[in-house]
């Protein structure tokens, strides 16, 4: 039998969670965040408990899956505690967390001995000059040690994100693929979305999915498209013909999957937004922290839930920006 849940006005049941656990990042990505930043002052982020909190009251609506993002979730001190906390959680089937991996090296082994079931890790190039280039620091020898360090602590199906941009990432597409396809990592390529912190986002500078499955069909060997285990799984898998490995496409700009969308996420401030694009927010650390009762902060999900948008509308005329760029979100 199954319970209550979080259904909006499209019909669409929600089942993802994505917490964003801090604002801060020991990088400086250009697509994600300004060269110089303010961060939010740690009182006003959400706790470990009042996380916690807010799990419990989603999952008693039926949301299943958590993604623990940032900002780069690995500079919250004892992240791994967080993921223990949230493992006690009723209903939660899988806790994931997406990072740079520059801390991972470090913190692999007390994040999979706390029970964290996945990890995305992001990495655009293989070039140290190109990933200062997009990152504004160093680091790339850390994410490949953290990517070695989790794979030997346990973690399977580590998943690569790549941001394709461009003018910029054309000749790093192959030598990840090859990389990915040697170390048993799953890449997925996520189109660049008008998210950036400096806003200079637009159209002409989106590498489209399919022109990088073209140059990876070209380049490194027939692809077959493989079925989504998710219907509301955003990317688009495709798996070598030869056997060895998978390339997936996140496809926001060119083939929006707003239609199949379970996710909604909170902002390190505790901001309820129930789209990445969202021009709204209900403030659930406001109700926690003025005593609200969990049915208040279930009335206020429901509430957003219930005004979500079919789509965000990217290639629309009537197309907002969010205020807030994606560091502030929580990608
Ligand atoms: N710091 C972590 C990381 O980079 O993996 C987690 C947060 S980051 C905001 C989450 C994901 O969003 C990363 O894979 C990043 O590449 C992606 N991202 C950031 N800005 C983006 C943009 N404008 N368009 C598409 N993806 C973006
Ligand atoms: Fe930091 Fe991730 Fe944004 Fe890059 S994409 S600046 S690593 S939060």
């Amino acid at each position: 039998m199954s319970g209550p849940s979080l259904i909006d006005s499209f019909g669409r049941v929600h089942k993802n969670l994505r917490v964003s656990v801090t604002d801060r990042c020991n990088i400086r990505c250009f697509y994600c965040m300004p060269e110089v930043v303010k961060f939010l002052p740690r009182k006003d982020v959400l706790t470990f408990e009042e996380i916690t909190r807010l799990t419990r009251v989603f999952a008693s609506v039926g949301i299943e899956r958590i993604r623990l993002t940032g900002g780069e979730p690995l500079t919250r001190r004892g992240l791994s505690n967080l993921v223990g906390m949230l493992k006690e959680v009723e209903g939660i089937k899988e806790i994931a967390a997406t990072t740079n991996g520059l801390l991972l090296a470090d913190q692999a082994a007390d994040l999979w001995e706390a029970g964290l079931d996945r990890l995305n890790v992001s990495l655009d190039t293989l070039d140290a000059g190109k990933f200062k280039q997009i990152t504004r620091r160093n680091g790339l020898d850390k994410v490949i040690a953290g990517i070695d360090a989790a794979q030997e602590v346990g973690f399977e199906n580590i998943r690569i994100n790549a941001v394709a941009i461009k003018g910029l990432t054309e000749s790093d597409i192959i030598p990840l693929a090859t990389f990915a396809r040697q170390r048993e990592l799953e890449l997925r390529f996520i189109e660049f979305m008008p998210l950036d912190g400096d806003q200079q986002w637009d159209s002409t500078s989106v590498m489209t999915g399919s022109s990088i499955r073209e140059l990876i069909e070209r380049e490194v060997g027939a692809l077959v498209e493989v079925e989504r285990k998710l219907a509301s799984q955003p990317a688009k898998d495709f798996a070598y013909s030869d056997g060895q490995g998978r390339v997936g496409f996140i496809d926001p700009v060119s083939a929006p999957f707003c239609a199949a969308c379970d996710r909604v996420r909170i902002t390190a401030e505790g901001k309820l937004r129930n789209c990445l694009f969202s021009t709204e927010e209900w403030n659930l650390l406001e109700l926690l922290r003025e005593g609200a009762t969990d049915q208040e902060i279930l009335d206020s999900i429901v509430q957003s839930v219930a005004q979500k948008k079919a789509g965000h509308g990217i290639d629309s005329e009537e197309f907002v920006r969010p205020r807030r760029a994606m560091y502030q979100i929580g990608g």
